[in-house]
Formats: C-alpha cells, sequence, structure tokens
C-alpha cells in the first residue's frame, strides 16, 4: 500500500504545513502515514475557522441540520473499504474490530440527528406577575474534540457528532497513532456538506502536542472541550481548561472489574470475560482488566476460562482473521511483559499465554493476583487479564472499589436482583449485570467517575455537556418598581 499522506482541514479546505509526522504500521515498521503536523498558528487558525462557521450553522432549523448529519452517516458509510485498510495500518487492527467501529460510529451519527429535535427547553413558573420565564438550550460555540487511537472510527465521531447535532462548530485533533483514519471522518463530514469550517481537523507532531491542544483550549472561541484518552494527559488538559474557566468533558482509563459470584452461569460469565478482556487486544478503556472471583467457584471458572482463552489466536490482521490483532506498539508489550512479571514475582500464577512476536501478543491470564501486585492497579491496555481470588459478596466489591478508576463494570450472578444490589454498591460510571464490560450505545449515557473522568455523552446527556442553558423572560404587563 502507498503511503497516504494527510492535510490538516481548516474551513473545509486542505490546509499544507511546511513540517509532517509519519505513523509507522505497529507490524511492519513501514511508514502507515505521513500526516501534517500543524504549528499553534494552524491551530489558532482552525478556531478562528470553526467561529466563523458557527453562526449560520447554529442557526439552521433541527431538520436541515438532522439531513446534513444523516448524510454524513451515508458518507462514512461508503468509506468501509478504506477505514478498513487505514485502521489495520495505523493500529494493526483486525478487520472485525475496524468493521464494529464503523458500525457503531454510524450509529452515533444517526442518533445524533435523531437528537437535533429534542434540544428543547421549558417554562418555569414565576413569581412576577405577567413574567414568563424560559430555559432554553442553545449552542455553546466551538467545541474542541480530541481522539485516541484505540476505537479510532467511535471515538473521533463521538468527539464531534452530537456536539454538531446541537448546533456547535467543532475541531478534531486527531490522535498521532491514526491520522488517516480520523482524516477519512472529517472527509466524510465535508462530503456531506459540513465543510466551510463547520468541521475542521488539526494533527500535530507528538512533540507539539501540548502547544497545539493548548492554543486551543486558550482560543477564546472554543467553549466546550472534550477529551477521551489517558488520565494523565485529561490532568493536564483539566488544568488548561480550569485556567480558562471552560467546561471540559473527560473520558479516561479504566480497570474494570468483573464480579463472577458463587451462583454466577460459569459458562456466561467465561464468554463475556474473554470478549470484555481480550476484544481489541485490551485496548478498549472499558475492557476487563480484573476478574474478581468468588473463592468457591474459582478453580472452576479459571479452568473453564483458560480453555476458552487458548483458543484465542493472534495474528497478523492482513493474512488472516485471526480474534486477536496487534498491540498498538512496542511500548505497550514492555508495560504489560513488566506488569505480567512483577506479579509472577510476587507469587501470581500465569495460566498461558507466552512470548509476544514483535507487537503480536497472546492472550494472557494471570491468576492469584491480589492487590499489592501492579497488575491489580495499573491500567494494562493490552491483552492480559487478573484473576483475584475473592472471599466472598462482601469481599468482592470490596476489591471492586480498590482502585483510583470507576469507568465501567459487570457482575455475574443467577439472582439478578442481587446483581442489582451489587451493582448499586459498585463505584463506576457503568456496570452491567450479567454481561461484559464492554458495552456501548449511541443513546446511553456513556463516562466515568473517580480518575476515569467526568461528564457523559450519550444521548441526551450529550445535549446537556454541549450546550448552554439560557433563562429568558418576557413581561406581559406593566411593570412595578421599589424605586
Ligand atoms: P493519550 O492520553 O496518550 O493521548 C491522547 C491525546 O492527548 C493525543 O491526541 C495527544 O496528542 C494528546 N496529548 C498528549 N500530550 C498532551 C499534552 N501535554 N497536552 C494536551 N494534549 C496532549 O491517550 P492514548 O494513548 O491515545 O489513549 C489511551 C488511553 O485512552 C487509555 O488510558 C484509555 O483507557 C483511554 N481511553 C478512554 C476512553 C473512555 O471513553 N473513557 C476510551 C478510549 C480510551
Amino acid at each position: 500500500m502507498t503511503t497516504q499522506t494527510i492535510s490538516l482541514s481548516i474551513g473545509g479546505a486542505e490546509h499544507g504545513t511546511a513540517n509532517s509526522f509519519e505513523r509507522l504500521n505497529p507490524i511492519s515498521g513501514a511508514v502507515a502515514t505521513r500526516a501534517a503536523a500543524a504549528t499553534v498558528d494552524d491551530a489558532k487558525a482552525a478556531a478562528d475557522a470553526a467561529s466563523r462557521a458557527l453562526p449560520a450553522w447554529s442557526a439552521l432549523g433541527p431538520n436541515a441540520r438532522r439531513a446534513a448529519l444523516n448524510k454524513a452517516a451515508d458518507a462514512l458509510e461508503a468509506k468501509a473499504e478504506d477505514f478498513v485498510a487505514a485502521m489495520m495500518a495505523e493500529i494493526g487492527a483486525t478487520e472485525g474490530w475496524a468493521r464494529f467501529n464503523l458500525m457503531l460510529a454510524v450509529s452515533m451519527v444517526r442518533e445524533a440527528a435523531a437528537l437535533t429535535t429534542q434540544i428543547g427547553g421549558e417554562v418555569i413558573p414565576s413569581d412576577k406577575p405577567g413574567c414568563i420565564a424560559m430555559a432554553s438550550r442553545e449552542a455553546a460555540g466551538v467545541v474542541l474534540g480530541i481522539a485516541p487511537w484505540n476505537a479510532p472510527i467511535i471515538l473521533g465521531v463521538r468527539a464531534i457528532a452530537v456536539p454538531l447535532a446541537c448546533g456547535n462548530t467543532v475541531i478534531l485533533k486527531a490522535s498521532e497513532l491514526c491520522p488517516r483514519t480520523h482524516a477519512l471522518i472529517i472527509e466524510a463530514f465535508i462530503e456531506a456538506g459540513l465543510g466551510d469550517g463547520i468541521v475542521n481537523m488539526i494533527s500535530n507532531a507528538p512533540k507539539d502536542a501540548g502547544d497545539v491542544v493548548g492554543a486551543m483550549i486558550d482560543h477564546p472561541a472554543v467553549r466546550r472541550i472534550n477529551f477521551t484518552g489517558s488520565t494523565n494527559v485529561g490532568r493536564i488538559i483539566a488544568k488548561r481548561a480550569a485556567e480558562n474557566l471552560k467546561p471540559v468533558l473527560l473520558e479516561l482509563g479504566g480497570k474494570a472489574p468483573m464480579l463472577v459470584l458463587d451462583d454466577a452461569d460459569l459458562d456466561e460469565a467465561v464468554k463475556a470475560a474473554a470478549f470484555g478482556a481480550f476484544m481489541n487486544q485490551g485496548q478498549i478503556c472499558m475492557s476487563t482488566e480484573r476478574l474478581i472471583v468468588v473463592d468457591s467457584i474459582a478453580d472452576a471458572f479459571a479452568e473453564k476460562f483458560k480453555a476458552k482463552v487458548n483458543t484465542l489466536a493472534v495474528g497478523d490482521p492482513r493474512e488472516g482473521n485471526t480474534p486477536l490483532g496487534a498491540v498498538a506498539d512496542q511500548k505497550t508489550v514492555s508495560h504489560v511483559q513488566a506488569l505480567i512479571a512483577d506479579a509472577i514475582a510476587q507469587g501470581a500464577t500465569q495460566l498461558n499465554g507466552g512470548d509476544a512476536k514483535g507487537v503480536l501478543m497472546p492472550a494472557t491470564v494471570i491468576d492469584h493476583v491480589t492487590p499489592s501486585m501492579k497488575l491489580f492497579r495499573d491500567e494494562s491496555f493490552g491483552p492480559v487479564v487478573a484473576i483475584i481470588r475473592a472471599n466472598d459478596e462482601a469481599h468482592a466489591i470490596e476489591l471492586a472499589n480498590d482502585t483510583e478508576y470507576g469507568l465501567s463494570a459487570a457482575v455475574f450472578t443467577r439472582d439478578t436482583a442481587r446483581g442489582l444490589r451489587v451493582a448499586k454498591q459498585i463505584k463506576s460510571g457503568m456496570c452491567h449485570i450479567n454481561g461484559p464490560t464492554v458495552h456501548d450505545e449511541a443513546q446511553m449515557p456513556f463516562g466515568g467517575v473517580k480518575s476515569s473522568g467526568y461528564g457523559r455523552f450519550g444521548g441526551k446527556a450529550g445535549i446537556e455537556a454541549f450546550t448552554e442553558l439560557r433563562w429568558i423572560t418576557m413581561e406581559t404587563e406593566p411593570g412595578h418598581y421599589p424605586i
């Protein structure tokens, strides 16, 4: 495949830059994409272009915005083969992960399109005679969305779809790891008529991320920031936004627990655990990182789980259809290996796995993990899962909450009322009873607590995040004033 060169997209036009950076294919090491490296001035120009486009786009009626977004959904779908090729080349994704990404992303755009007529308000009873008081939702302004590489179509689209539905104009800050995949999203939106500054894209060399993102957060036209990525960078972005008194929505890291209680259907639990831990090689913020299993069934669960995981082959996604593809880079391999080594040195046992071949890492299960091990606490963001044994239900809940993170969680039990009682005691933004920790749908309120961030993306929660609620009054009788 020939190397693609990606430009910035400012005001609906391709914008060249003096400098560029390269994203290498993680498997072959060949250049996958060459992308424009924005300067601080380019970043400001994108915010200016989005600001110029704001009055017309936000004044457009809801059905016109809906039609444009539905067209964008069609345009995204039409690029399926390009998306698959880009995700394979840039992040070593499997074809299945790429197609699933596109399907959910398209559904997010259609859901956003449906929301345009739901951005309502209310009439609030006033104590003042003849006063009609209203609360109405209006576009906030320019929205800056910063998306990561791991679920690139879903998270790139999520960063801009509901903001656009609410009448905002947007800048997508592409990930350095998948600029081509993110550029395809912008191409689709522009083809659908959202050019001329309604949708813009900035890519930057990794070393410039702080300055380029910082300039956009500081820009007066930017009124909302959403960031999906690591907790460390989330903190930097939240601080910069706070200095500017700008609201920010943060979707950060996770260390999702899946609790398997004594009365669980073990076969169902095993299927959900394997999917939750190893889909996209564990590189999902909701990935199951900790299997907290009650002692009385732990041996039986571990045996069945090991057998299932042994069937999950890893391979080069360009050559065949294995359930696991590559991890994003060698750094992930070293990080995961260090977590495993620390756990083994402290007495944990490895049930399966083996040596990585470059960035192709086998699915690995580590049993008898305890809270003193790094694997219990640090997000692996790779194909390894810990089994932690709990004395009973109360202990399982305590272990589940013994983490700085709180994004997703799951509980397996045949007694669904018990499942609900347990779910209510787990401190996380999302919890699934008898389902995997990995679950996302466009209309759901997606988000975390604690170090996993704050704010919610999906459905009506997204409208709250990306609009300004205004109080408007209208006097219908002569006024009476005390002075
Ligand atoms: P990352 O935080 O390393 O990078 C994300 C973005 O931050 C990049 O675009 C980068 O340019 C930018 N950045 C880097 N340094 C910066 C700085 N100093 N100032 C401003 N911006 C800066 O994350 P990643 O490696 O791309 O993604 C993996 C992480 O994302 C994992 O921790 C994962 O859990 C998390 N994630 C969360 C969700 C969610 O919905 N909660 C979804 C997917 C991934």
